[in-house]
């Protein structure tokens, strides 16, 4: 073989395996980002993830787990989390938030069961049963119809999937930093303000306890704590979180968390006022007739996505993206 031959092979061998996959990912590099929207410009891709066909949910009272075609799941936990009332474009935040929570727990092969827990799912029948009557007609569609626009869909933060879409009914006003409620801070999970829940249901919510069933109730929630006297005198808010709910709370002897207070007294939230007042059954003497009052604004833990709050921006004009980065900082959409 003379040596011209020689390099024409060489030439031919290095435009197959150099040449063509070069300009393969140089094209479609370029393709897809002439596609993307301006802001995603320049994001990486390679982590997208993409969805499956099914999903594989517990259902916690049949004890069983069934597959259901993961967009399907996907409308049916919006159908269950959010009132079909509520803003397409919080429906649509809704429907990203849900499908993210399932392709996180896909992902980290932890198990997904239909109540609270994870998050709630019923299938479309037990939809219709609980609904009045024709809601499977205009509500049900509007509900479909808002998964179906952004099918596929996920939350990243940083070019991971976001692991932790978390969402409350209503924060009151300003939403809660992970850390302050959980255990771990988590870069998007940041206390922000939610200034449009003048349609959530919990504000200004009263509850008050004779000191006596206050005392029992935290009592009963934490019978190895030694609370010694509880007295009004001696039941304080010590400090609240940055985004203004109670984080430590002294009752008698012991410093309590907030969420501890909320857990044991069945409060709404821990954004939450005190004041004592008397009984009715006041005696001038007792102070076990005294009462104490809690005032809580907002429903829920307070991290992440207020749903009343999605539904407020949307009704101000936002669209679920920037709902959704909104609530959750510094994440994108794709
Ligand atoms: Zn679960």
């Amino acid at each position: 073989m003379g040596f011209k031959k020689i390099l024409k092979v060489i030439l031919i061998v290095l435009l197959f395996f150099v040449g063509i996959p070069l300009a393969a990912v140089l094209l479609e590099g370029d393709y897809r980002n002439e596609l993307m929207p301006d802001g995603l410009k320049g994001v990486s891709f390679a982590d997208k993830v993409e969805t499956p066909e099914t999903i594989d949910v517990w259902r916690c009272d049949q004890e069983k787990t069934v597959k259901v075609n993961f967009e399907e799941y996907v409308a049916c936990v919006v159908a269950s989390e959010m009132p079909a009332t509520f803003e397409e474009e919080a429906l649509k935040a809704q429907s990203v938030a849900a499908r993210t929570f399932a392709m996180a727990k896909i992902k980290t092969k932890s198990p997904v069961c239909d109540s609270t827990h994870c998050q709630v799912y019923k299938t479309e029948k037990e939809l219709i049963e609980c609904h009045p009557k024709g809601w499977e007609n205009e509500s049900w569609e509007k509900v479909k119809k808002a998964c179906r626009a952004t099918e596929g869909e996920l939350l990243y933060y940083d070019g991971e999937l976001v692991l932790h879409p978390l969402f409350f009914s209503s924060s009151g006003g300003q939403t809660e930093n992970s850390e302050d409620v959980f255990v771990s801070a988590v870069p998007y999970l940041i206390s922000v303000s939610s200034p449009y829940e003048e349609k959530a249901t919990h504000k200004d919510e009263e509850k008050s306890f004779t000191l006596k069933e206050f005392a029992a109730a935290v009592r009963k929630s934490f019978p190895d704590k030694e609370f010694g006297t509880i007295s009004t005198d001696r039941i304080k808010i010590l400090s609240r979180t940055a985004g203004g709910r109670v984080e430590k709370m002294q009752v008698g002897d012991v410093t309590m968390k907030g969420t501890e207070v909320r857990s044991a007294l069945g409060l709404s939230s821990t954004l939450f006022t005190i004041s004592f007042k008397e009984g009715s059954g006041w005696n001038g003497l007792s102070p076990s007739n005294m009462k104490i009052v809690f005032v809580s604004s907002g429903s829920g833990h307070g991290v992440g996505m207020s749903q009343y709050g999605a539904d407020g921006m949307a009704r101000e004009g936002a669209d679920y993206k920037e709902i959704l980065k909104h609530y959750y900082s510094g994440t994108e959409i794709y």
